[in-house]
């Protein structure tokens, strides 16, 4: 219809052409002029139509075009659910897989929502069969941890000397482990969100439980940790053989950030066990300072450095001396004095600044001779200020505070008791692997020289 008006119109405007169309919907561009050129010379209005209209066909191609795209992915989408179909089918001999395949193949939207029915189903037997399971363990723990916490709470021993570590410390990892496999539970479907609810309505309980049993261990354990000082000293008053220790069980970092306490741990180990000399231990003490400040600076960002890690900079110490007096290792020491000539020992105690002891030996090396008579003691400089000194200095330590440091150590008094005891059982046996299954010592009176001393009499 089209090429026939135009060719009737290519007839009248011959004289006066105005512009060439090439269109495809009127047919123009098939259109040969006598000189053998392409196109169809036309008015400018009626080459605007024949344009608009190639434009709306060109609009309807693509269309179409697109259209048939969809249709070829559609098939390739069957062809692919179609497969994973046969596959379920091979994998899986559950009944319900046939009522999938009886549906109406021609229905365009079966195998794509079967398919992801049947994977949903699946997911959600999964999962309430695992939720059954884990709720199943979950009332287990519950009445077992409800039972053995109680227990523990109403154990008055558990109190009276706690152990350093909290002794439900199972009971907890088995709760975190419980928790975590419970809060994994995601799917969003009613039916799971119910017995989700009942589990951890089963589990939580028990979390209020653990916690109110770790404050009364914790506080126990502060009370056996911080001995009383006032205390202590009036239980040294009324019987003076006791020695105070309190030196060796006082804390020395309590409340402190425990990145401080790592840092000055690692430098006081090569400091004291390693040895390395005290400018090189104050060295790594500054440059622990500056790495720990690099990275909080990178962790803060253009924010502030907190007031909590700013403190923690400023409490670092810098030099490695304060750090040993305030670790207190050093031994306490009892200085004798040698006699150069006759080299007896006479220890020398300091009152007010002066030795109560002569500065002359009194030693009688000779039962009935006179005395040495040697110098023993001379005046020396000590930090500008003369003291009268030994002459030939003699460094001991006091066996009475090494005892002290050895019974403080945790465990230590407990393994001592228990060899007394494993003794006393190989002796009944007649067997001797150990100096204490000796008679020597198992039958070596104690201070009172009546009881044996591997009985004991208490701690003291
Ligand atoms: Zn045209
Ligand atoms: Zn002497």
């Amino acid at each position: 219809m089209f090429k026939s008006k135009s060719k009737v119109e290519t007839g009248k405007k011959r004289e006066k052409p105005r512009k060439v169309c090439y269109c495809v919907t009127a047919g123009c561009v098939n259109v040969e002029s006598a000189d053998g050129r392409r196109g169809c010379e036309m008015s400018v209005e009626q080459w605007e139509t024949h344009q608009a209209a190639d434009a709306l066909a060109h609009d309807r191609l693509e269309v179409i075009k697109q259209k048939a795209e969809d249709t070829f992915q559609n098939d390739l989408d069957r062809v692919e659910q179609d497969i994973a179909n046969l596959v379920l089918m091979e994998s899986s001999s559950l009944p319900s897989i046939d009522s999938l395949w009886g549906r109406d193949s021609t229905s365009s939207n079966y195998p794509r929502v079967g398919v992801k029915r049947r994977e949903r189903r699946d997911a959600l037997d999964f999962q309430a069969k695992s939720l059954c399971l884990l709720h199943a363990d979950i009332k287990r723990f519950h009445t077992s941890s409800q039972s053995a916490i109680n227990e523990f709470l109403h154990n008055p021993l558990h109190f009276l000397s706690p152990s350093s570590e909290f002794p439900l410390l199972h009971i907890e990892t088995e709760f975190a482990r419980l928790h975590s496999l419970l809060s994994a539970i995601t799917f969003d479907d009613p039916s799971i969100k119910v017995m989700k609810d009942l589990a951890t309505n089963d589990l939580t309980p028990v979390a209020s439980l653990i916690a109110h049993a770790r404050i009364k261990w914790q506080s126990a354990l502060d009370q056996v940790v911080r001995p009383e000082p006032p205390m202590l000293s009036a239980a040294l008053g009324p019987s003076p053989p006791l020695f105070d220790c309190s030196r060796h069980m006082r804390p020395i970092y309590q409340n402190t950030d425990p990145i401080l306490v790592l840092t000055v741990f690692m430098i006081m180990v090569t400091h004291v066990v390693a040895g390395l000399e005290r400018r090189f231990c104050n060295w790594l003490l500054r440059m622990s300072q500056y790495i720990i400040h690099t990275t909080l600076a990178r962790a803060c960002g253009t924010s502030p450095i907190p007031a909590r890690e700013k403190n923690l900079l400023k409490e670092m110490p810098r030099d490695i001396r304060s750090v040993r007096k305030k670790w207190d290792l050093d031994g306490s020491t009892i200085l004798y004095a040698a006699c150069p000539s006759c080299h007896m020992l006479q220890k020398v105690v300091y009152e007010k600044g002066q030795p109560t002891l002569s500065p002359y030996c009194s030693n009688r090396p000779f039962s009935g001779g006179r005395a040495c008579d040697a110098l023993i003691l001379a005046p020396r400089l000590v930090h500008g200020k003369v003291i009268s000194a030994p002459v030939l200095p003699f460094l001991y330590h006091d066996f009475k505070d090494w005892l002290a440091n050895l019974m403080s150590r945790p465990g230590m008094e407990d393994a001592m008791d228990k060899s007394w005891i494993e003794s006393e059982e190989r002796r009944k046996q007649g067997i001797c692997t150990d100096i204490l299954d000796g008679t020597v010592l198992s039958t070596f009176k104690g201070p009172d020289g009546k009881t044996l001393f591997s009985v004991g009499s208490g701690e003291a």
